[in-house]
């Protein structure tokens, strides 16, 4: 665990984490301006691990070879995920956080200047799979996704709120394993209304196909 999650209760972290965090979205404000400028639109993509995030990027750059697509894959340890998006021929860059569990503002910069993604890029940014601190940390992104797997259970959204509420749109991944497993669609909608009535939710298989149109339809959006 990283030192600026909040995990501890003491007056010295709470303070800590709060000026971390407006370090962070003054660094956040500035890669903001920096994309827009650059009509580059960031997706930030939060998780917790093993929803297939990284598959659904793979699909989807290979389902939408029109597009100029970069990717920033972020994890603690391993080029894994880069070597994977960078099979399709994408331009990729990976992120270690080490011992961190989530991206923040600064490593996004110095990604992205790693990275140099062109004018009127589409932007990946794949987080730490972690349903926790990454909802605290703006990076200056267009958008945050939130994808969930049917194998995880319904219940996420009541769990981690604070992610699902920051969400623009929830994708419920891997729906083609739906009639191995005890999960609920209509009670997750629910409960992601529940704690964000604006948040999207689109139920799609990254492996199978189902329903990416909707998904590209909502990129296309953004
Ligand atoms: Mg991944
Ligand atoms: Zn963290």
């Amino acid at each position: 665990m990283c030192a600026t999650c909040g995990c501890g209760h003491s007056h010295e972290v709470i303070t800590l984490e709060q000026r971390v965090l407006a370090k962070n979205d003054e660094l956040a404000a500035t890669n903001r301006s920096f994309l827009e400028m650059n009509e580059i639109t960031a997706i930030n993509v939060m998780s917790s691990p093993g929803s297939g995030k990284t598959t659904l990027l793979e699909r989807s750059i290979r389902d939408l070879p029109g597009k100029r697509i970069a990717v920033i894959e972020g994890d603690q340890e391993t080029t894994l995920d880069a070597e994977r998006i960078r099979s399709t021929g994408c331009p990729v860059v990976q992120i270690n956080t080490g011992a961190g569990c989530h991206l923040d503002a600064a490593m996004l910069r110095d990604a992205i200047d790693r990275l140099q993604p062109e004018r009127r890029a589409l932007l990946f940014v794949e987080n730490v799979g972690n349903l926790v601190c990454p909802a605290l940390f703006d990076l200056g992104e267009r958008g945050k996704v939130v994808v969930i797997s049917v194998t995880e259970g319904t219940d996420k959204p009541l769990k981690y709120p604070y992610m699902f509420a920051t969400a623009d749109l929830v994708v419920v991944n891997k729906v083609d394993l739906m009639p191995y497993v005890d999960f609920d669609l209509g009670a997750c909608r629910a409960q992601v209304a529940s704690v964000n009535p604006k948040a999207e939710v689109l139920a799609v298989s990254a492996t199978r196909g189902d329903n990416l149109d909707s998904w590209y339809d909502w990129l296309a959006a953004a």
